[in-house]
């Protein structure tokens, strides 16, 4: 085996000296607006770290997550025997799929992502259906957001501008939608209307909902889109 060079070395100090600050300063700040929050270096580990915040037997409703899946999380839970309401589990009718989305809010656990998080700690989600922003507000007993590094963004409109910019026209190429983002990237506001549109619903979360139990992870990785 290879022996790490200095530069290497130094690379991956540096690297990960920008992780930590970056990710204290947004736990702490997601901390002081009311969230649970915490930092977890590597997908392994928050899976670890997820399966000991989740009850045994708990009904879980897990949201269009790519973190989520890409954890491992939704298996996990499956195999430990947890009750599980995923929406990728089959292909599911609309009427059925609608139903699902509905027992998220019922859920004793609400698992999702967040499309951007802003270092004052806010979280920034744009929806289709809405039925994902809408279960991280309220219904479920306990919500648990994960996201990767990704994610963070400086501020809200840094954040609304990542969405439109990044993770919509990614998310939306996946549903061979027919949208100005999905011929060349970029978001037209003006010329994407419904039916096509996907982006509905802008919902900035800026301190935790009354009443909820809301945990946000934040991982040392990329995940998601
Ligand atoms: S508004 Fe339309 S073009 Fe812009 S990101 Fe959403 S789906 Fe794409």
């Amino acid at each position: 085996m290879s022996e790490e060079k200095n530069w290497e070395i130094e690379l991956k100090q540096s690297v990960d000296w920008f992780i930590e600050e970056k990710t204290n300063r947004t736990v702490e700040a997601l901390k002081k607006n009311g969230f649970d929050s915490f930092y977890v270096s590597t997908k392994a580990m928050t899976l670890e770290r997820m399966l000991q915040l989740i009850p045994k037997g708990s009904r879980v409703g897990i949201a269009g997550s790519m973190t989520i899946r890409q954890i491992g999380l939704d298996d996990a839970l499956r195999k430990r025997g947890d009750q599980v309401d995923d929406i990728w589990a089959k292909k599911y009718s609309m009427e059925e799929q609608l139903a699902v989305r509905r027992r998220h809010f019922d859920a004793d656990v609400f698992l999702t992502s967040s499309n951007a998080i802003t270092e004052d700690g806010k979280l920034i989600n744009i929806d289709g259906l809405g039925n994902r922003v809408a279960a991280m507000v309220f219904g479920p007993k306990k919500v648990i957001i994960v996201a990767g590094i990704n994610k963070i963004v400086k501020d809200v409109e840094s954040g609304i501008r990542r969405i439109r910019e990044v993770s919509a026209p990614m998310n939306v190429k996946r549903f061979s939608g027919e949208t100005p983002c999905t011929r060349d990237g970029h978001c037209d506001l003006q010329i994407c209307q419904p039916p096509d549109r996907h982006c509905h619903i802008l919902s900035i979360i800026e301190k935790r909902p009354m009443k909820t139990d809301t945990t946000v992870v934040l991982v040392g990785e990329n995940l998601g889109y």
